[in-house]
């Protein structure tokens, strides 16, 4: 029984060591030194509408590394008036994830990069999805077939497998050694129309096309590698022996005829890039532009793994880390801008979007990470709104969850509604705000008493303040205003006998008995939020 080529119980794809090297690493030679003016005209921003895309395959969730693909190629469209469109790659069917398609979509609107045409919003250049265009990548690798930039390929999987296994034995690139190419026009028809399994390879030219990557300049075309006895040639298959294209052919058919003109990608896929420019000129097109930003690697230069936050999108969301503190995040990661500050939304990133991405690999350091979601809370705070309220709610949840360590919430806070009074806390500590938890762990004094009502306040003998503190009670409940507290700590002050510093002692005493910790936000607002009655409770004054 024989099965068709890429159907059958596979042995393993041999792939060369050196090949595995070479796809996981920056490109190394093709890049010439550009001239003054390539240099200029690689960053400057396209004068027409960019028509980008973000074309993930649906064999795993969103990264880091494809949130960040996603958002470049999301900016170039948005910053120049044209088009995001999203392209599902699903034509490798047994890798594919069950649910990563609708996880892909979740977290891309999670991240508010929301496509203009693809699955579910639909568009002019449909379907978005490559397992509904078969038909089309068939005909044009028929094309490719007619002109002779194509041929069909017999050669069993043993065979290419043994073909590999010999040529690096004997220290030579592992392609294929075009035996197929040479059966003649009709004989190939012939065994096609007999129903003999086969797949389309693309013959590569003897030389690459020249290209101009926006990142790393003009790539040279590299002098056809070939061995006197042992020819080796890069014609990647187009079509498998199941009907179905490869990556290859449809990422270059489907980049055609959804108009793309911009394609920001990963270096990982640079080796692929002078085959996709050969195959372009095979078809008559001009191919987009191509910028391939690099990959990420932690502090020793490592790829992101697990570890170190290589895992999926869920994962910051399950940090509670905001959509817009990952976009930004994201952004820096390789792309560098003139503004003074590193801190900015979606719109502000796509209003200073340009094309300046750094060459290489990109460190990431989670540090920022933490520093920008700090930011990102205080501006949420600052302009009020949903945002603010996200993090109100999810605070509280917390606090009132039945296994809440702040129990007694509603003795210091004396109401069974608390957003109003954690929405006054995240208001005056957002600079300092993380996440729901690290939040209220760190405000806890807030939410419980700090020690029984009826127990008096931990006094210095030898000191007059516990005594002159209760010139607070003097203030009433209207009058417990910012300017009011701040009069009346001055009296405390100024009316003190003795100490020299005695501004000093009366704000440790007040804040280390309101508080029970030596430093943190203002004393005002500490009065403020806690409000009279607890305020005055803490220093065992009234209640
Ligand atoms: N489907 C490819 C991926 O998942 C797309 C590569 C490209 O952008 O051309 O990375």
């Amino acid at each position: 029984m024989s099965f068709p080529l890429l159907l059958r119980p596979q042995l393993p794809a041999y792939t060369c060591r050196s090949c595995l090297l070479r796809l996981s690493r920056p490109p190394r030679r093709p890049i010439s030194s550009k001239t003054a003016k390539e240099a200029k005209a690689s960053t400057a921003l396209p004068s027409t509408p960019a028509r980008t895309r973000f074309a993930p395959s649906p064999t795993g969730y969103l990264h880091l590394g494809s949130l960040r693909t996603a958002l470049f190629n999301y900016l170039l469209a948005k910053r120049t008036g044209g088009q995001f469109l999203l392209r599902i790659e699903d034509t490798d069917r047994k890798r594919t994830v069950h649910d990563a398609e609708q996880r892909l979509f979740d977290d891309l609107r999670w991240a508010e990069l929301q496509w203009d045409e693809g699955p579910e919003v639909g568009g002019p250049y449909g379907p978005y999805r490559q397992s509904e265009r078969s038909a089309i990548y068939k005909t044009h690798a028929q094309q490719l077939l007619e002109s002779g930039h194509a041929y069909r390929c017999f050669c069993s999987a043993e065979r290419l497998n043994v073909l590999a296994e010999h040529k690096h034995k004997l220290g030579l690139a592992t392609d294929y050694d075009r035996t197929c190419a040479s059966i003649p026009k009709d004989e190939s028809d012939d065994r096609a129309h007999n129903g003999e399994s086969h797949t389309i390879r693309l013959k590569v030219p003897d030389r690459y096309p020249t290209y101009t990557d926006l990142i790393y300049g003009t790539f040279k075309p590299l002098k056809k590698r070939g061995h006197v006895t042992e020819s080796s040639y890069e014609d990647p298959i187009l079509l498998k022996s199941d009907g179905l294209p490869t990556y290859h052919l449809a990422n270059v058919v489907d980049d055609h005829l959804m108009k793309i003109t911009h394609v920001i990608r990963g270096s990982e896929w640079m080796p692929s890039t002078p085959k996709h420019i050969a195959m372009y000129s095979a078809f008559g097109w001009s191919p987009p532009e191509f910028a391939h930003v690099g990959l990420l690697v932690d502090e020793n230069g490592n790829k992101l793994s697990k570890r170190n936050f290589d895992t999926d999108i869920t994962a910051f969301k399950e940090m509670e880390i905001f959509p817009e503190t990952l976009t930004n995040f994201a952004a820096l990661l390789g792309w560098s801008h003139k503004e003074q500050a590193d801190v900015m939304d979606l719109q502000t990133l796509i209003n200073n979007f340009s094309l300046k991405f750094t060459k290489g690999n990109t460190t990431v350091t989670f540090g920022k990470l933490h520093f920008l979601q700090r930011k990102h809370a205080a501006l949420r705070a600052q302009a009020g709104g949903e945002k603010l309220q996200d993090m109100v709610h999810n605070v509280v949840r917390l606090l009132v969850a039945p296994d809440s360590p702040y129990q007694n919430w509603k003795k210091v806070i004396n109401t069974p509604w608390p957003d109003d009074y954690v929405s006054k806390i995240i208001r005056v500590d957002a600079d300092n705000y993380t996440n729901a938890n690290e939040f209220l762990y760190r405000n806890s004094f807030f939410f419980e008493p700090l020690r029984p009502y009826h127990e008096a306040p931990p006094m210095t003998t030898s000191s007059d303040i516990p005594m002159r503190a209760q010139m607070l009670a003097e203030v009433d409940d209207k009058g417990w205003t910012r300017e009011n507290l701040m009069q009346k700590v001055r009296d405390i002050i100024d009316g003190r006998t003795e100490g020299k510093d005695g501004s000093k002692d009366v704000y440790h005493y007040l804040r280390k008995t309101l508080t029970g910790q030596e430093k943190g936000m203002r004393l005002y607002d500490v009065m403020l939020i806690l409000g009279r009655r607890e305020t005055l409770a803490r220093l065992g004054l009234e209640k």
